[in-house]
């Protein structure tokens, strides 16, 4: 059955690639009927950020990407958080000691830096701890068992290191890359359990993709340089590989580089799914839901960010994303980030956005009191004329005050007497009516265009004019409607002054 997780480190806020890697994971699993796991790789103390893991939550909840089993949603594999998990990595890291897989090492950081410089100095281009040089330094392949024990016994620092072969290819065949091969010569021997007793990123994320029954990984393509070791380490613990796509990058508009915090910052869009406030320096990054992205606009988005379903269609709710999705169709190039799709995305997902719903986030951001079927077409007339919601209110000011400027091109070219007093036939033609929708609004205004022929173009701008003050905006006979015959009548006037 297809297990997949996504398991980030809670270093800081959530990169929209970590995002999509979540999506692409969520798509994988709901596709399959499998497990979408959410596990936190938390075992780097150094790097932690507190608050980090709630954002993830956060934002994986708000995009809608829900977690079948992990940190806070149960399961029968947990803990899900690596660092409640430490007696686990230290058992599997002595067994690889125990069968001569692993070594212990107790170099200490000079003695290190000083093998980097001898090494360097011999013109080595790339200094490793390795085949070659484990064997000049303090480790349990150098030193008897007993001295080796008894440094134990002492309390000694010591870190536990994997043995690789000196010269050996390891293969594996990458869903999105194909096959990739690398040398062990290239690799060195890294350290799997640090000094104070936590595991390294890469022991693990092995173990915890094996007992966690993993069947998928799907990661970000900076991961694949460690997947040579992944496969090493499953070999050397006798456990199936799961099968492997790395996900390609992330490039910054232009298509020149990988997409940063930087580049983004620079161009003025979000990078983040949410606001985050950068613990160390206070920082304030605002995040696509602040800037008014719908979650499934955002996720629409981002699917399609390396992901090809091929065809014309564009639009895809997450149920369609689910029916469509299969890695086979995740691109080797990088993606370009570009920020106006995603906000033609968000215009889409506005227009068929449920009009109750649309109304009631309409009415938080106005800072008065509308009656509700009138917020209602209110809403609805200015769905189609912006991009975020939060544009709603400005776009549709005149609706709750007579304007205070005019659009001067317009009132130059379309503004006249004779268009003053056509209007103001027609407004009192309009106080006559009972009922007042579009719909009379418009029989109305024809019917007093239609008496000495006056095309409509000579008062319909000339009407807009006067009741927004702008050129263009949602339907003016709806417009009309919506203000009632006496405010139409007032800024009628107002305007011939
Ligand atoms: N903790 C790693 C990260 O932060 C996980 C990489 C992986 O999925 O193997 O991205």
């Amino acid at each position: 059955s297809v297990r997949v997780r996504f398991a980030p480190s809670p270093t800081g806020a959530l990169h929209i690639g970590g995002v999509r890697t979540a999506l692409y994971n969520y798509l994988f699993a709901k596709k399959h009927k499998g497990t979408f796991i959410l596990r936190i790789e938390d075992t780097d103390q150094t790097r932690f950020v507190p608050g980090a893991e709630a954002y993830i939550e956060e934002s994986l909840k708000w995009a809608g990407i829900v977690p079948d089993e992990g940190v806070n949603y149960g399961g029968s594999f947990g803990p899900y958080r690596q660092s409640e998990r430490k007696e686990t990595y230290l058992s599997f890291a002595q067994r690889l000691v125990q069968e001569g897989k692993a070594y212990y090492a107790f170099d200490t950081p000079e003695e290190l830096d000083a093998m980097r410089e001898r090494l360097k100095e011999a013109r080595v281009a790339n200094p490793q701890y390795n085949a070659v040089t484990r064997m000049q330094m303090t480790n349990s392949l150098t030193l008897s068992e007993e001295e080796t024990q008894a440094r134990i016994d002492a309390g000694e620092p010591y870190v536990i290191r994997v043995k690789l072969p000196r010269n050996e290819d390891v293969r594996f065949k990458d869903i999105v890359r194909g096959w990739v091969v690398v040398n062990t010569a290239t690799l060195d021997d890294k350290v799997l359990l640090k000094s104070d007793g936590m595991p390294t990123y890469h022991l693990a994320n092995i173990v915890d993709d094996h007992l966690m029954e993993i069947s998928h990984v799907i990661r970000g393509e900076e991961w694949l340089p460690s997947a040579p070791l992944h496969i090493m380490l499953y070999r050397y613990f006798g456990w199936q590989a799961p099968e492997f796509a790395h996900l390609p990058l992330l490039l910054k508009p232009d298509g020149n580089g990988k997409l940063s915090k930087r580049a983004a910052d620079q161009l003025g869009f979000p990078i983040f799914p949410l606001n985050w406030q950068d613990p160390d320096t206070g920082e304030l990054s605002v995040g696509f839901r602040e800037a008014g992205y719908l979650p499934d606009a955002f996720i629409n988005f981002l699917a399609l960010l390396g992901w090809n379903p091929g065809g014309e269609k564009e639009l895809f709710s997450m149920n369609d994303l689910i029916d469509a999705f299969s890695l086979e169709k995740i691109n080797k190039a990088g993606a370009k980030f570009d920020i106006e799709k995603a906000k033609w995305f968000n215009q889409q997902y506005l227009k068929f956005m449920d009009e109750n719903d649309l109304t009631a986030r309409f009415l938080e951001l106005l800072d008065r009191e509308v009656e509700p079927d009138r917020a209602k077409a209110i809403a609805v007339s200015l769905k189609e004329r912006v991009t975020f919601i939060q544009e709603m209110p400005e776009a549709g000011r005149f609706y709750f005050e007579a304007p205070n400027t005019y659009d001067e091109k317009v009132a130059r070219k379309k503004w006249s007497n004779e268009a003053a007093e056509k209007l103001t036939e027609y407004v009192q033609a309009l106080k006559e009516q009972q009922t007042l929708d579009a719909g009379v609004a418009k029989e109305t205004l024809q019917k007093i265009l239609e008496k000495d022929g006056t095309p409509i173009g000579k008062v319909m701008p000339a009407l807009r004019l006067a009741l927004t003050g702008q050129a263009g905006g949602p339907d003016l006979m709806e417009i009309v409607a919506l203000l009632g015959a006496d405010e139409v009548s007032e800024r009628i006037k107002k305007a011939a002054d």
